[in-house]
Order: structure tokens, then sequence, then C-alpha cells
């Protein structure tokens, strides 16, 4: 690791400016999260035009040149910042929009009145995504009037409703985002007190499924034991889709291994809520199945209810399987494959019907060179315990946008979530001690790609 881009006492110094800001930081971060962006379409957005120019004012406050584009979805903010002659310039993302606050009651404190307990500041946003802003606005400030790089922030404005106008924006302006590192904190930290970059997220394949044997339902006593109804093809064409040990059974799909971190049963039925005496599945680490293996998911069924069923053999039944894809697995050739697989298992010759209804690519960074060698400097001058490479088994649609549309660009995979986020949740928070831990690795992470060889 390249260890001497940054003296002790720079570090020590870049710390001290942190800790000076931190007040203003938190007081900035509370009026965001009072702010209630919602991006869903159901909610008023004239909160989310509110909270783009809340963070466009933040950053004209800096000295950056603002503007707030709109590309036919909720508005983005786009500021721009010079470097020094010839320094790298660093491309920052967040998003200032937000989940719905769901059900009031289950929330210890009002979802849009930031409220501090045990060290934890509560509150929709508080976390997801309004602390990656004001984590990047700590690197700024904590390098006001001396900026070490050129810096371009990119505040997203529906990243919660899965980033529908991002391809437009980054096809119109995406000249003004590039850089040679790019730092997306959206993800999450790997345990109080163990920083971590995120270094692979699965990929998604969503396809509906629909098998026909009859072109009418019939009285299932009449001729059931001689003729098929839909179901029973159906039921066994989903049964194919796991082996015994419910390992993905399709023919084709790519795997991978996760890195090699301790992550034991009891944490995993925690976490998930899995019920005593009910199996664990699959087979290789615990985080190479929710990691880097491929996933099977029956979401939905269209069948007659249970409430309102007849004795009739069913003439037509469809089914939505949603699929999670190794990171670096393609998207169009897994649909091949699980189409391939689909109709090869569909027993009695029964009619089958296979519809792609959504696909995202996964990501898989080439988590070495030297920007991620100043990132894991500048991450465990922070922590003091360097962070580790983690993989998230979701998918986060903009990663995979920004990676191909800037292959040449480092893409560092940050985030201010720690487990006990809740991000999304009701009770979603920010841990303050460790959000001061980013603020200071980012504003470190800017010092040394400034002072690296050039
Ligand atoms: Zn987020």
């Amino acid at each position: 690791m390249t260890d001497d881009a940054l003296t002790a006492d720079q570090i020590s110094a870049v710390k001290a400016a942190v800790a000076d800001l931190m007040p203003g930081i938190r007081a900035d971060l509370e009026a965001l999260t009072r702010i209630p962006s919602v991006s869903l379409d159901a909610f008023d957005q004239a909160h989310v035009d509110a909270s783009a120019e809340a963070t466009a004012e933040l950053l004209r406050a800096e000295g950056l040149d603002v503007e707030i584009v709109r590309e036919g979805g909720r508005p983005a903010v786009i500021g721009h910042i010079d470097g020094p002659e010839g320094a790298p310039t660093v491309m920052l993302y967040a998003h200032h929009d937000v989940q719905p606050p769901g059900a009031e009651e289950l929330w210890d404190s009002k979802p849009f009145e930031p409220t501090e307990r045990d060290g934890r500041l509560y509150g929709r946003g508080a976390a997801d995504d309004k602390a990656g802003i004001m984590a990047h606005l700590a690197a700024l400030r904590a390098h006001r009037g001396n900026l070490p790089v050129g810096v371009t922030l990119f505040v997203e404005g529906e990243e919660e409703i899965g980033s529908e106008s991002l391809p437009t924006i980054l096809e119109r302006h995406g000249e003004k985002l590039r850089a040679d590192a790019i730092v997306l904190a959206d993800s999450t930290n790997w345990a109080i007190g163990e920083p971590a970059l995120t270094t692979t997220l699965r990929g998604l394949i969503r396809v509906v499924v629909t098998v026909t044997t009859l072109d009418h339902g019939v009285h299932s006593g009449m001729f059931g034991g001689a003729v098929p109804d839909a179901m029973m093809p159906l039921v066994r064409l989903l049964a194919s889709l796991h082996d015994d040990n419910g390992d993905v059974a399709i023919e084709g799909l790519k795997s991978g291994v996760a890195s090699d971190l301790d992550y034991d049963e009891a944490r995993l039925r925690e976490e998930s809520g899995l019920l005593d005496g009910v199996e664990v599945i699959g087979t290789g680490s615990l985080l190479t199945r929710i990691w880097n293996k491929p996933t099977a998911t029956v979401i939905g069924l269209d069948a007659p209810s249970v409430a309102t069923s007849s004795n009739t053999l069913v003439p037509s039944a469809s089914a939505k399987v949603s699929i999670r894809l190794a990171p670096d697995e393609d998207p169009k050739e897994a649909y091949a494959a699980v189409q391939r697989h689909l109709e090869k298992h569909t027993p009695w010759g029964a009619k089958v019907e296979v519809r792609l209804d959504d696909q995202g690519p996964g990501f898989a960074a080439e988590a070495n060179g030297p920007v991620y060698d100043q990132a894991r400097a500048a991450f465990t001058d922070a922590w003091g315990v360097e962070p580790v490479d983690i993989g998230v088994g979701g998918s986060i649609p903009f990663v995979a946008a920004f990676a191909e549309r800037f292959p040449d660009a480092a893409i560092l995979v940050t985030g201010v979530e720690d487990p006990d986020a809740r991000a999304h949740g009701a009770n979603e928070s920010l841990h303050l001690g460790e959000f001061q831990r980013v603020c200071e690795a980012e504003a470190l992470l800017l010092a040394r790609l400034g002072a690296m060889p050039r």
C-alpha cells in the first residue's frame, strides 16, 4: 500500500479540521432531513424540488458552480469546482430523495424530525442518503480555500425510484461528470468500527412464466386424473429452479466466491429473522451465497386465490421469478439461460411462455490500483483499521450506469450506513461517531488523491 502520500501531521490536521466542522455538518444534515423529499409519485414533489434547492445552496456556499438538471425525472444537482492545475478530478455521488416513511406509529420519533438517541440520529434520510451528501460537504469544507483536487458533485433526486432518467442525464451531462475517480456514497460499512468498500453488487433479471394446458377451465372431477391443469406443470417447473440443497439449478448461470470475512449462521439468522428449525439453504460460504451466487425467488403467482377457488382444472397460471445474478454475469446471457431452462423443464408438453420483465447488470470493481490504494489508506487513517472488501447481494442500478459511462474511472462504492442503520425501514438512523469517521476518510481521500505523484 502506498502510504506516504500524507505525513502524520497532515493526517492529524485534516482530522482536526473535520472535528471542528462536525457541529455545522450535523446542523445542515438535520435541515436536509426535515425536508420530506420522497420521490415516489404519490408524494408531493414540491419537497423533492426543495431538497434539490437546499442541496444546491450548500454547494454554492462552498464556491461550486451549480446547476439543477431535470431530464424527464426528478431534479438532480450538479456542482463543480476546479482543483489545482494538473490535479485529478473526483466525482462525488449521493442522492437527495428518500424512501416513504411508512407507518408513523412504527417510528419512535417523527420520521422528518431528526432526533438523537444513544449516539444515533434518527430520521428518514438521516443516513440514506442525506448523510452521503453531508460527507461530501465535510470533505469540501475540510479543504476550504485549498482544495487538493477538482471536485464534481452529483446529487441525484430519484435513486429510490430506480434512477430512471439517469441514463439520459449521463448522456446529456456526462462530460460535466467526467472524473478520474468516482466516489458513490450510498452503501454501508461492515460493522461499527469496521469500514468497508463495496466491491461487488449482484445483477438482476425478472421473468414472468406462463403455463397453459387447456382451452378453458373444466370440472376437476370429470377430467382430473387424465387431463393436467396448468398449476401442476407450473409448480414442477418452479421446483426445477433449485436442486435438493437449495442451490439454483439453472444451467449456464455464473457463480462467484465472496471475500473471506467472518459471518456465521447465528448472525445470518438474527439479521434475516429466519425461524428456529428452518434450515439455511445452498452451499459455499454464507457470504458467497448472499453476495456472489445466483438466486431464484418466486415473488408472485397468478392463480385462483384460496378464497375464490373452485373445483376446476385451471387452464393457465403464471409466476413472476426474481433472479439475482453473480456480479460479473451478463443479464442477456442469463436471460437466455433461464429461458432455455424453463422451456426444457416444462413437463407433459404444456405450453410455456417466458417474458423478460426487468433486467439490470451487477458490478464487480477492479478493486486495486492507485485510487484504491489511497482509499484504503484514507479509511485506515480514519478508523485505525483497514477497510474490508464487501459485496452487497442487492443491485444498485446507478453503479453499473456509471461504470459503463466512465470505463476508465476508478469507482469506489462507500457509505455512511452500518448494519443497524435500517435504511428504508422505520427508525432509520445514522451512527454519529461512525459518520465522523466517514467524513474524515473522505477528506483524507481527497488530500491523498491530490498528493499522488503526477
Ligand atoms: Zn440510498
